[in-house]
């Protein structure tokens, strides 16, 4: 995706205050970030790690997400996949719910999937963070269906929160 700048990311906020997207931490160190093998880019909330994020485009536009991530619970131990990279880590993916965008939102309204925790599934896509033995599952298709297959779940959440 194309590098953004803070302005841009808190900007991109869909589904939270314009004052809670002007409050929240964004990386200070957004020009070292590799955008060219980003499909979203995602973060957590040194301050209250149950809060993450992740911003990517829509229509060519930045969007961005206001995510809550559940605490260590002991289903986490369990191996589980991640729902949008298909990953499978032990105890490395995360329920991650974001409030509708909107009044379904206000009214107390969420979507919930599981994400890699550490929200880095476009490294694990490319095969430049490692998961351990298993993580993948054997696959036939390109690295470029994998990506788009990626795009595709991470575009199907974004737009359960708009609807
Ligand atoms: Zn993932």
């Amino acid at each position: 995706m194309r590098p953004l700048t803070d302005n841009e990311i808190r900007a991109a906020f869909v589904n939270c205050t314009k004052g809670a997207a002007k409050r929240l931490s964004v990386p200070h160190d957004l020009a070292d970030r590799p955008w060219d093998d980003l499909d979203y880019f995602g973060w957590r909330d040194p301050r209250a790690p149950d809060r993450a994020y992740l911003v990517t485009e829509r229509n060519g536009r930045p969007t961005a997400l206001a995510l809550r991530s559940s605490g260590a619970a002991s289903w986490q131990a369990r191996r589980s996949m991640c729902s949008m990279c298909l990953t499978t880590h032990s105890g490395g993916v995360c329920l991650m719910v974001a409030p509708k965008a909107g009044k379904a939102g206000q009214q107390g309204n969420s979507v919930g999937a599981y994400i890699c925790g550490d929200l880095a599934c476009s490294l694990y896509v490319r095969g430049m963070r490692e998961a351990g033995a298993g993580a993948r599952l054997h696959e036939t298709i390109t690295l470029e269906e994998k990506i788009r297959r990626t795009v595709a779940n991470l575009a199907a959440f974004v737009d359960k929160v708009l609807a």
